[in-house]
């Protein structure tokens, strides 16, 4: 795709809604052989028809206007643009790029963005290997970090200084369902010329678009709502042409590509984006006032209800509350484990956002090898649950809920 139609592209999905981007977003409808379905380019090299040919890419590509042709599987491929389109579309960016996983996606940034000597603030509560990463890594290549609390924003604005060059944070978090006032946060850090990254991936681009509210850079863990089935592992960043275009280059040398059998099916997945995420919304809503008013729950955490420390935030930022619902049993270990086995829909697994519920108890999975001070420091009880919703009858997953919570 050249660039004038992709220019084109962005000014007619702009007006579009999420249902229809997520079909058409960015969408190249020319594909070959007149497919409705774009094609699976299984790829490792693309190929010169002659010398001339070659020596009048390589100038080209010297000049930037090598309109994605590539010469080779790391730097790019049709499927996997296709999906990037798509992503872009969705979240209302310039450009974005696709990644072999989160993580992957994680790592690119802020090897990209980064360099010894630099600072860089991330809240509490972001995801376990991220926070190592950062917190065990990069340290050793002298990036300092601060760690703020989530939902202060003025300890995160005295925690900036002069070489502080990145604040990363995840809306909602995990597992409390925290949500950031993005639009302060934002504003905080445009004054500062501090670049911002959202970790988006329990929100969807269907319940919030951190670009909107003038961050920088949205990542995702596709692997969770964006691809949907519990298939398939992949990430995404969106964001301006410029920083995608910088996280390329660092993809060029890192690897971590998507391949493109899986982008097709992240695309695949992504058609019903807006469908599933509405009905996880809904579940996730009837869960939660469901659990709310049970005797045997002793406290729940979701956005969508007003006990939640950031209901008014997410009420302002977000169009849905999402489909993961934590909460604690009243119970010890041993009896949130019994709940847990007593329950027949959901599996027992990591990972959220697919149209199979999954359930875990956080202190047994993501959790275990810590030591129990050490997680009940950052808030793991033992009876805490987190629950990921999928697209399964609400009523169906309540008489799940209620018959395994007798057994309590
Ligand atoms: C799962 C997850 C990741 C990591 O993504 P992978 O695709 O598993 O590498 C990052 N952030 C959040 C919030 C996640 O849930």
């Amino acid at each position: 795709m050249d660039v004038q139609t992709e220019t084109e592209c962005a000014a007619r999905t702009q007006t579009q809604g999420p249902s229809t981007l997520a079909v058409h977003g960015g969408g190249e409808r020319d594909n070959p052989y007149h497919a409705v379905a774009p094609p699976i380019v299984q790829t490792a090299t693309y190929a010169f028809r002659n010398t001339v040919d070659l020596i009048a890419f390589q100038e080209a590509r010297q000049w930037g206007e090598a309109h994605g042709r590539v010469d080779y599987g790391r730097y790019g491929n049709p499927t996997v643009a296709a999906l990037e389109a798509r992503v872009a579309a969705l979240e209302g960016a310039e450009a974005a790029a696709a990644f072999s996983t989160g993580m992957a996606a994680i790592i690119a940034i802020l090897f990209a963005f980064l360099r010894s000597g630099a600072h860089l603030i991330v809240t509490e509560d972001i995801y376990r290997r991220t926070r190592q990463f950062i917190l065990q890594f990069l340290r050793r290549f002298g990036v300092e970090t601060t760690v703020v609390p989530i939902g202060d924003l003025e300890a995160l604005e005295s925690a900036i200084r002069p070489n502080t060059r990145l604040i990363f944070t995840e809306t909602p978090t995990n597992p409390y369902l925290r949500v950031v006032d993005l639009e302060r946060l934002a504003e905080i850090a445009r004054r500062r010329r501090i670049r911002t990254v959202v970790d988006s991936t329990f929100a969807t681009p269907i319940n919030l678009r951190p670009l909107d509210y003038g961050i920088d850079l949205v990542v995702h863990s596709a692997t969770k709502y964006l691809c949907g089935h519990n298939d398939v592992m992949a990430g995404v960043v969106a964001g301006s042409a410029e920083l995608i275009a910088g996280l390329r280059e660092m993809q060029a040398m890192l690897g971590g590509i998507l391949d493109p059998h899986a982008a097709y099916l992240v695309l695949r997945g992504l058609k019903t984006l807006a469908l599933r995420v509405q009905r996880q919304n809904e579940n996730g809503m009837r869960v939660a006032e469901f659990l709310n008013a049970h005797p045997k729950v002793r406290r729940v955490w979701y956005p969508g209800l007003p006990s939640h420390p950031d209901h008014l935030i997410a009420r302002r930022l977000m169009r849905g509350f999402g489909g993961v619902v934590t909460f604690e049993v009243a119970a010890d270990r041993e009896g949130t484990s019994g709940f847990i086995d007593a329950l027949r829909i959901p599996y027992i697994a990591p990972s959220l956002g697919g149209v199979e519920s999954l359930v875990e108890q956080p202190a047994l999975m993501s959790y275990y090898e810590m030591e129990p001070e050490d997680r009940l420091a950052i808030g793991i009880t033992d009876n805490l649950v987190r629950l990921s919703l999928g697209i399964e009858d609400a009523d169906d997953l309540l008489a799940d809920l209620d018959q395994a919570l007798a057994q309590v």
